[in-house]
C-alpha cells in the first residue's frame, strides 16, 4: 500500500469511526428516552383500561376479589399491578402477598397519584428487589379519589426489548461501516492507483525511459494530467531525439578531426575531447581532469591563463613528445571557456628545418667563390690600371652585392632556427653603441654625418641575446647611414614602463607612406634603383623585426618624405 492510499484511507476511518461512535451514543440514549416514554403511556394506557375492573372491588372493600382479579389480569398483560388505598395500604399486589407489603404512600409516585395527577418512577423495588418503572394514577368514583391504582414493567424486561433494539441497531451500524470502508476501499484505490502510476512513470521517465506512458481510464483531473504528461514525454523524447544527433553528428565531426582538440570549462577542467587529442595526451581517462594533469606545457599554461585573462584567442607553438604542435586557444565568452586545438606542425617544421640547411650550405658555398670573385676583381682592375675599370666596377659592385645578399641569408636562417636558442645575457648598451659606432667610423666620416647617442640613467643594461641585438642596431645604423646624405643620426634609449624604448631616427630621404608597411617583408626594397644605388638586399628590417619577435617586442617607423626616418623599438624587461 502506497502512502497517499493510506493517508486518505487512514484520515477516512480516524473520522468515520469516531463519529459512527457519538452517533451510535446519541442514537442509543434517544433511543432509551424515548422507549421509557413510550412504555411509560403504555402502562398509563393500561393503568386506565384496568380503573375500571377494579373499581367495583375496591368500593365494595372486596379485598380477596380484588386480588384475584388483578391476579387474572396480570396473566394477560405480564405487568404488575398494586391498588394502594388513600392511606397507603397496599389493598391488593398481583405479585406479592399485599399483607406483607409495608405503607406505600411515602412511594413518588403514589404520593403524586393520591393528589390526583400521574406518577412515575424508575426505580428498586424493596418488595419484589428488582428495578421497576412504576406508573400510578389515582382511581376516582364519582370525582372522588378511592384508591391509587399502579402498573409497573421490570426494567430487565424494558433492558431485554432495549437490547434486543440496540443489537440490531449495532449490527445495521457494522454493516454500514463495512460497506462504507469497502466503498472507502475501492474509492482510494481509484484515486492512488493512478496517482501511483504516474509516479511509477516518471521514474522509469527520469532513469531515462522515454518511452513511459500512462493510461488511465477515469475522466478526472488525474486523466488530464496523465495526458500531460504523455504529452510532456513524447515532446522530450523528441527534443533528445535531435540534442543526441546533433550531438553524434558533433562527435563525428570531431573525431574525424586530424587536430586535436580539448574544451576547458571555467575551472580548467575537461569537459570535451577528441580522439587526436586523446592521442596526443596518450591517455583515455581525462573527463573532468584538469588540464594541466594530463598536458604538462609551461607554454601551454601561458597560452591557457593569458587567454583567460585577456578574453581573447592566442596562438604559441608547442612541442610535445617530440612532435611540434600549434597550440590555438579561443576564449568563448558564454560560459567561460577556452577551447585549444593543436595541429601537428612536424612536418612543415621539418621542410622549413630543411629549407634552412638548404640555404645556410648554400650560402655558405656560395660565400668563398663570391669572395675568390671580388679579391680577383680587385687585382684585375690593379694589373689593368684602370683599362676596363668600366667593366669592373659593374662586376665588383654585383659580387658585393652578392655576397651582401649571402651574408644576410645566413643571418635570416640563423635567426629562424628554432634548434638554436636565444642566449640571455646582460647588455650594455653604451658599450654596445660605441663598439657598433667603430664599425661605421668611415663611412660616417665619408659622408659627413653627425652622429649622437642618449642613454637615460635608467636604462644601462638590459636583459637580451647579445648578438641578435647588435645585430639589430648594426641594420638600424646601417640603413640610416645607407639613406642618409646629409643631417644626423640620433640614437635613444630610455625606459617606458616596464619596457626599454630604443630609437633610431635620421634626416635622411624618408620612406613613403605607402610602403612603410612593407619594409619589413623579405627582399622588400623601397625603389629598387635607389636600393641598388645603395646595394640593399631588402632582408636587413625584417631581421630587425624577427629579432623585436624573439625578445616579444614591438616595432614602429615614423617618417616623412625627405625629412628623416624614426625607427621606435619596445622591448619588455620581462620577456
Ligand atoms: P635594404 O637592405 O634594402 O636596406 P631593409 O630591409 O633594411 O633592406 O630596408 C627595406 C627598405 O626600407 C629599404 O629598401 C629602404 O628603402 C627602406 N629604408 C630602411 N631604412 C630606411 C631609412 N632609415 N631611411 C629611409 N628608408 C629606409
Amino acid at each position: 500500500m502506497n502512502k497517499i492510499f493510506n493517508k486518505i484511507f487512514g484520515i477516512y476511518l480516524a473520522v468515520i469511526i469516531p463519529l459512527t461512535g457519538i452517533i451510535l451514543l446519541l442514537i442509543f440514549n434517544i433511543v432509551h428516552e424515548h422507549y421509557l416514554i413510550t412504555i411509560t403511556r403504555d402502562l398509563k394506557r393500561l393503568n386506565y383500561s384496568i380503573q375500571d375492573q377494579v373499581r367495583p372491588y375496591v368500593l365494595e372493600a372486596n379485598s380477596q376479589e380484588l386480588q384475584q382479579k388483578i391476579i387474572n389480569i396480570n396473566k394477560k398483560i405480564k405487568a404488575r399491578i398494586t391498588i394502594i388505598d388513600l392511606k397507603g395500604v397496599v389493598l391488593a399486589d398481583s405479585d406479592e402477598n399485599p399483607k406483607k407489603m409495608e405503607n406505600h404512600a411515602g412511594r413518588i409516585e403514589i404520593a403524586k397519584a393520591m393528589s390526583g395527577k400521574m406518577g412515575s418512577s424508575l426505580r428498586h423495588s424493596v418488595t419484589v428487589k428488582k428495578d421497576m418503572l412504576y406508573v400510578a394514577l389515582p382511581l376516582k368514583h364519582a370525582d372522588n379519589i378511592i384508591a391509587v391504582v399502579r402498573v409497573s414493567l421490570y426494567v430487565d424486561r424494558i433492558d431485554t426489548l432495549y437490547s434486543e433494539l440496540r443489537n440490531k441497531i449495532l449490527l445495521i451500524t457494522i454493516i454500514v461501516i463495512f460497506i462504507s470502508i469497502v466503498v472507502l476501499f475501492f474509492f482510494s484505490k481509484n484515486i492512488t492507483d493512478p496517482i501511483k502510476e504516474l509516479a511509477a512513470a516518471s521514474s522509469r521517465f527520469a532513469m531515462g525511459d522515454f518511452n513511459a506512458k500512462v493510461f488511465i481510464n477515469n475522466n478526472d483531473e488525474l486523466k488530464e494530467l496523465a495526458d500531460s504528461f504523455n504529452l510532456m514525454t513524447d515532446k522530450i523524447k523528441e527534443l533528445f531525439g535531435n540534442q543526441s544527433m546533433y550531438q553524434e553528428e558533433l562527435q563525428r565531426i570531431l573525431g574525424s578531426m586530424q587536430e586535436g582538440l580539448v574544451l576547458l570549462d571555467k575551472d580548467n577542467k575537461i569537459v570535451m575531447h577528441n580522439k587526436s587529442f586523446r592521442k596526443t595526451v596518450n591517455s583515455d581517462d581525462i573527463n573532468y581532469r584538469f588540464y594541466w594533469e594530463v598536458l604538462r606545457d609551461s607554454e601551454v599554461q601561458k597560452l591557457v591563463d593569458r587567454v583567460r585573462k585577456k578574453r581573447s584567442r592566442k596562438t604559441t607553438e608547442i612541442e610535445l613528445n617530440n612532435i611540434s604542435y600549434m597550440c590555438s586557444a579561443n576564449y568563448i565568452q558564454t560560459k567561460d571557456e577556452i577551447v585549444l586545438v593543436l595541429f601537428d606542425i612536424s612536418e612543415r617544421k621539418q621542410l622549413e628545418d630543411m629549407k634552412r640547411d638548404f640555404i645556410v650550405n648554400a650560402s655558405h658555398e656560395l660565400r668563398t667563390p663570391l669572395t675568390a670573385i671580388h679579391g680577383f676583381v680587385e687585382t684585375l682592375e690593379e694589373e689593368t690600371k684602370g683599362s676596363y675599370s668600366k667593366y669592373l666596377d659593374v662586376i665588383k659592385r654585383h659580387t658585393t652585392r652578392l655576397i651582401a645578399i649571402v651574408e644576410d641569408m645566413l643571418t635570416v636562417s640563423k635567426l629562424e632556427d628554432d634548434r638554436l636558442k636565444t642566449q640571455i645575457s646582460d647588455i650594455d648598451f653604451k658599450k654596445l653603441i660605441e663598439d657598433i659606432l667603430t664599425i661605421f667610423y668611415d663611412r660616417i666620416k665619408e659622408k659627413k654625418l653627425k652622429i649622437s647617442y642618449n642613454i637615460s640613467k635608467e636604462t644601462k643594461t638590459f636583459k637580451g641575446d647579445f648578438f641578435k641585438i647588435e645585430q639589430l642596431f648594426i641594420n638600424l645604423i646601417d640603413n640610416a647611414i645607407k639613406y642618409t646624405q646629409s643631417g644626423e643620426i640620433k640614437i635613444r634609449i630610455d625606459d617606458e614602463e616596464d619596457k626599454v624604448l630604443i630609437q633610431v631616427s635620421d634626416t635622411g630621404i624618408g620612406i613613403e607612406a605607402q610602403d612603410l608597411e612593407r619594409i619589413f617583408e623579405r627582399f622588400y626594397t623601397v625603389d629598387k634603383s635607389r636600393s641598388k644605388k645603395s646595394s640593399g638586399t631588402g632582408l636587413g628590417l625584417s631581421i630587425v623585426k624577427h629579432i623585436v619577435n624573439l625578445h616579444k617586442g614591438s616595432i614602429d617607423v615614423s617618417s616623412s618624405d625627405k625629412k628623416g626616418t624614426t625607427f621606435s623599438i619596445r622591448l619588455p624587461r620581462e620577456s
